[in-house]
């Protein structure tokens, strides 16, 4: 077998990845590592930011990876052209707003490039026949291969014996009989394999790659989407819809009350460029307002709304601070809205 083939692989940070290119090296294959990173990436975001997940180590579980394997790993930023694919997918969204057959297809068209580029021989995913309803089914793993342009320079090792031979196969880069023939949705092949190698630390997401495939996500998404003349997206947007408590009191405005210290933190670095209320009196979130032409009657109802989030909640008077997008900043005191007048429907 050759000893010098090139190989790059999309690594996730969860486990498959991480087995994939494990196999490759195992048989000698240089392997170099590409995050995307798109945005919606569930990666080291908002579980670094609240405390309630705390027993999750605060990693980069790509890079984390990375490290374990020993490889190179290649961060890239595909935030804008990612959008395309997000707003038009040719093959449409899964259950929630996850165009997981579309993003498959752009990741590895991506990653041919790449492959091209700094001339390496193939690219490795940790991608499993009949794992993922969209993008891992027998009928469209051959679509990402074709549509992306990789053809037959795609190794997906833990699943390659269910698959034809690809070319690294064929040229005796990797020997076949040493990949795998995992399918389905167990992950008890992965675990044994991971034990194998003596792997016992790994992430291991419970919904996918990205927030996507997350239904209160997606909610938010359409939500922001249905109040703007296009569904344009700037990161900060996606960014924010992952933090907080998100309720739209009247159809002009949403509110996004932070849940705890650390988000509060996070949403500080937003507050010039939103309207806000902390709480003086009592300790409390940092509330953005989302929205335009506000009146008095929306302002006070946002602060009651945030009154009733503080620790002020059961207290007759709390007293606010205001501060308007043109800087302007008053304190002023409100009743706490009683939690029966926040109806169900204004929580995003
Ligand atoms: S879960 Fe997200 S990142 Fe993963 S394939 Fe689907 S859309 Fe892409």
């Amino acid at each position: 077998m050759a000893r010098h083939a090139k190989a790059v692989a999309l690594i996730s940070g969860g486990l498959d990845s991480m087995l994939a290119a494990r196999i490759a090296m195992e048989q000698g294959v240089h392997v170099e590592g590409i995050n995307f990173y798109t945005g919606f990436c569930v990666e080291g975001h908002t579980h670094a930011i609240r405390k309630q997940d705390r027993t999750r180590p605060k990693r980069n579980n790509a890079l984390w990876v990375a490290e374990q394997l020993g490889i190179k790993l290649h961060i890239i930023d595909i935030v804008e052209p990612y959008k395309e694919v997000m707003l038009n997918p040719k093959h449409g969204y899964g259950a929630n707003l996850n165009p997981c057959l579309d993003c498959k297809i752009f990741m590895v068209a991506q990653a041919r490039q790449w492959m091209a580029d700094h001339g390496f021989d193939f690219i490795i995913t940790g991608e499993v026949v009949g794992q993922r309803p969209m993008s891992q089914r027998r009928d469209t793993m051959p679509v990402v291969a074709t549509e992306s342009g990789a053809e037959d320079r795609l190794l997906r090792p833990l699943c390659a014996r269910n698959l034809p031979p690809t070319l690294p196969e064929r040229e005796g880069w990797v020997d076949r009989e040493r990949l795998y023939a995992i399918s389905g949705r167990s992950r008890r092949p992965q675990q044994a394999l991971a034990a194998r190698f003596g792997i016992q630390d790994y992430a291991q997401p419970a919904g996918g790659c990205c927030f996507l495939t997350d239904p209160n996500y997606t909610t938010k998404l359409r939500d922001l989407w249905s109040k703007r003349p296009d569904r344009d997206y700037e990161l900060d947007d996606i960014m924010l819809l992952k933090v907080g408590r998100h309720l739209r009191p009247r159809s002009h405005f949403k509110m996004i009350i932070a849940r705890e210290e650390g988000e509060s933190r996070f949403l500080e670095g937003y507050r010039r460029r939103f309207t806000h209320i902390r709480t003086l009196s009592h300790g409390g979130p940092l509330t953005l307002l989302d929205g335009e032409a506000l009146c008095e009657a929306d302002l006070e109802l946002a602060a009651r709304v945030t009154a009733r989030f503080s620790q002020g909640r059961d207290a007759a008077r709390v007293e606010v601070e205001l501060s308007v997008l043109d800087g302007e900043s008053r304190r002023f005191e409100v009743s706490p809205l009683p939690a029966g007048e926040i109806p169900q429907h204004w929580y995003l």
